[in-house]
């Protein structure tokens, strides 16, 4: 059973894309909840705001302890700023579960959001792939033990260390299965 993270933000959409692959999955909205599950994915939406739910609901200490037991966890953009180990523009806290240091709102000024074609290369082949930026993190610092599984452009789009996976744009909002599937594997579903 994977969780999704629901205290606000993009994550209906994981529902479905989960739905697609045919495997089970919860929304979380306590922290008690994550003992029901053995994976987790970390939405977008608004890092700040996704901060003061977790300082409402107590959720970091309990998200750090599912991290300890060796939990797979997939953060999506501003859930990809919440797994970063640092933060700019402005700095703020997160969990630190991955080596990378990420930039909010980093791509264009003007453009809040845009559709680009990256190239994921994480199984085998490398292929194109629709990705859908939404006042998107850039990954500005990647970690010596953090693999890049996608870019676009000079960007490392998609990282994983370990258990931890993030990508900076919403793979949730196209119809392209590959990174939920990726994920669900690291799960061992
Ligand atoms: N700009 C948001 C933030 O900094 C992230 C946007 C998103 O998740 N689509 O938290």
């Amino acid at each position: 059973m994977i969780g999704i993270l629901g205290l606000q933000g993009a994550y209906a959409a994981h529902g479905k894309m989960l739905d697609a692959l045919a495997v089970e999955s919860r929304v979380i909205k306590k922290p008690a909840q994550l003992s029901a599950v053995d994976g987790l994915i970390f939405p977008g939406g608004e890092s700040t705001t996704l901060i003061k739910l977790m300082d409402s609901w107590d959720f970091w200490a309990p998200l750090m302890d599912f991290a300890a037991a060796g939990n797979p966890i997939f953060g999506t953009c501003a859930g990809m700023i919440l797994l970063a180990k640092g933060v700019s523009n402005p700095p703020q806290k997160s969990l630190g579960l991955i080596d990378i240091d990420v930039e909010r709102n980093s791509y264009g000024r003007q453009v809040d959001s845009f559709e680009g074609t990256g190239v994921w290369a994480a199984d085998g082949q490398p292929r194109s792939l629709p990705m859908i930026f939404i006042r998107a993190p850039r990954i500005a610092r990647l970690g010596d033990g953090v693999a890049a599984l996608a870019t676009c452009g000079d960007d490392v789009v998609v990282a994983r260390q370990g258990q931890v996976l993030v990508a900076s744009f919403h793979p949730e909002l196209t119809s392209d299965l590959s990174i939920h599937r990726y994920f669900v594997d690291m799960v061992g579903h």
